[in-house]
């Protein structure tokens, strides 16, 4: 039987605005109720990492209309870390194709520490592009005629999301090589199994080399926001990755980007994030901001902990929880 009544499949979002300055005194508040927690400890495992200042404290958000609101240190320059893991993998996306990058990395939450050497017992797969294992394996698939062409490649690559040229910090770049042993250890195994080829050392420098591309909170904001554009920057209108890609990447930005604490961030936040050992994190709210923070002392999973609370109560007031249906207060 056919229904009396047409059925909106597709209704358009709810036309409720944030107010600028509503969004700009909640920043600063969440600024000054944060600045003085201070628990957790900046990564120190990498030593140039060791050196950051555990008071730096920045939160920024870029509506994809191009509206900037920031408080705190957001021009304070860090390396961007396991942040630069998103992108890489929309990088690969791009050179391969979904189903190449799926036979060589899973999608899957591992559970386990960002750096866990562990790779899925049936398909010797490591288990998503977001954990060390499966980022290393998505370097590897980025093309490029030797290494200086692949690094190229990368460098523009993050000068369409981020609006202007970056480059690599090479005491951390240094840093991260020398020590590097879990990472080196996990290509080896993965070469064992057939998941990257032989040129190891290569597709560890350059995974090395974007963990260490200099990036500061509004870059970082800025590149959320090109997610949340369809991946068009929203201020120079450059397509950073194909559109038909943003749906993978944040799609395992959800399931992965908080490591071991992803689950507990889907159910609390409920938006897809990427944390670093930066003390990073990006968040996305599809069609609608990026929102950036940067604070360094890191909880145990390696997720930033002042991040964390920003992120939770701006998800929280706004009502940006993707499956929020309580109409609290929303913007278009
Ligand atoms: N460069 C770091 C590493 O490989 C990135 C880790 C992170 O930010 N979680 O150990």
């Amino acid at each position: 039987m056919t229904p009396d009544l047409p059925i909106n499949l597709y209704p358009k979002p709810s036309p409720n605005l944030i107010q600028a300055d509503h969004l700009q005194h909640t920043l600063n508040e969440l600024h000054a109720r944060y600045r003085s927690l201070n628990q957790g400890k900046p990564a120190s495992y990498i030593p140039e990492l060791a050196k950051a200042n555990p008071d730096w404290f920045g939160i920024c958000i870029m509506g994809v209309d191009g509206q900037r609101f920031e408080v705190g240190d957001t021009e304070q320059l860090f390396t961007i870390q396991s942040i630069s893991k998103v992108f890489v993998h929309g990088l690969a996306l791009e050179d391969h194709g979904r189903e190449r990058v799926l036979d060589r990395v899973g999608v899957e939450p591992t559970g386990d520490a960002f750096n866990a050497i562990v790779l899925d017992e049936r398909s010797k797969r490591p288990y998503n592009p977001m954990v060390n294992a499966g980022a290393i394996a998505t370097t590897s698939l980025i093309k490029g005629k030797g290494a200086t062409d692949r690094l190229n490649r990368m460098l523009a690559m993050f000068e369409r999301y981020i609006g202007h040229e970056s480059y690599i910090d090479m005491p951390t770049f240094t840093s991260e090589r020398s020590t590097g042993h879990r990472n080196r250890a996990m290509a080896h195994l993965m070469l064992n199994f057939g998941m990257i080829d032989e040129h190891i050392d290569e597709a560890l420098d350059l995974y090395f080399q974007q963990c260490s591309l200099m990036v500061d909170c509004r870059d970082l904001a800025m590149m959320a926001a090109t997610l949340a554009n369809r991946g068009k920057n929203p201020l120079t209108g450059i397509q950073a990755v194909p559109a038909e890609y943003v749906r993978d990447m944040l799609s395992v930005m959800y399931t992965c980007g908080m490591y071991n604490f992803a689950g507990e961030w889907a159910y609390l936040v409920g938006l897809p994030a990427k944390s670093g050992v930066c003390g990073g994190i990006i968040v996305v709210v599809p069609n609608r901001m990026g929102i950036a923070v940067f604070s360094p002392p890191l909880d145990e999973r390696g997720n930033s902990v002042r991040g964390v609370k920003v992120c939770e109560d701006l998800s929280q007031q706004f009502g940006l929880h993707l499956f929020d249906c309580t109409g609290s207060e929303k913007i278009t």
